[in-house]
């Protein structure tokens, strides 16, 4: 599949046009970036490491009937995907209080959110992510009602079949941050990624810390070992390629 021109830079991944209309070329790249992309530095691997992570992901997704743009991974840092119409909507799922929620509401760190709490915030660094609610996202003209309630419901669908794959790996879901966009067709596709970049995930047994979270800490120098201890739990070892 060849890459043509660069169609959108994100604070982590590139994305290319190919030779067909409806497909995108996504690089991975090594870049971590936190607070809004103010801090930023580069961790050898890390694009491999989130690229192989999120396809495992997108595909057990797939299994289990959750729609996405992936197709291939025919680098380790580089995935083939259908091209979307991204919604700017991050849509967050929460089982275990913590991070900007009890920085926000009196909600005790570590409390179980059962159900869990879904939260959509309006994707634009210059605005820090504000939350939405559904009259803000109707005055934004950027999801109709209908397609809030599929966002929120495919959200929970994932949250379902994620806890129950990291759970297998000795990992707690804790909450993470999803993306859809339109096919060509219309149709919301889950996009963009799931890896330990938009993820909390906690040790089931230590609960020690295996994501970016570490990173927004400032402990840069734990967090990779992090991220590969996540891709050995959860890759088996005739699926490794890094
Ligand atoms: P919080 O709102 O507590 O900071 O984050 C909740 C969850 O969503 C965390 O798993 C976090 O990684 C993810 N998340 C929220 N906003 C972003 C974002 O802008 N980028 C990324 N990569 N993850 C996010």
């Amino acid at each position: 599949m060849e890459k043509k021109e660069l169609i959108n830079s994100g604070k982590v991944k590139s994305v290319f046009n190919t030779e067909k209309d409806d497909e995108v070329i996504i690089e991975f790249r090594d870049d971590m970036t936190a607070g809004d992309g103010a801090r930023k530095e580069v961790m050898d691997k890390k694009g491999a490491y989130n690229a192989v992570i999120s396809a495992k992901i997108f595909n057990v997704l797939e299994e289990n009937g959750v729609e996405t743009q992936f197709i291939d991974l025919p680098e380790v840092n580089v995935m083939l995907a259908k091209k979307l119409d991204m919604i700017p909507i991050e849509v967050i799922v929460r089982n275990i209080a913590t991070g900007s929620l009890v920085r926000r509401y009196p909600i005790e760190e570590g409390k179980k959110l059962d159900p869990p709490i879904v939260e959509m915030d309006y994707k634009d660094d210059e605005y820090h992510d504000p939350m939405l609610n559904r009259s803000l996202i109707r005055a934004l003209d950027i999801a109709t009602d209908e397609e809030v309630n599929i966002l929120a419901e495919k959200a929970l669908k994932i949250n379902e079949v994620l806890t129950e794959f990291f759970k297998d790996a000795g990992i707690i879901l804790v909450d993470f941050k999803v993306e859809f966009g339109k096919d060509k067709d219309g149709n919301i596709l889950l996009g963009d990624e799931i890896s330990p970049d938009g993820c909390r995930l906690w040790d089931a047994e230590t609960l020690d810390m295996l994501d970016k979270e570490l990173f927004r800490e400032g402990k840069d120098s734990e967090v990779m070992d992090a991220y590969v201890e996540v891709y050995n739990r959860i890759i088996p070892d005739d699926e490794k390629v890094i």
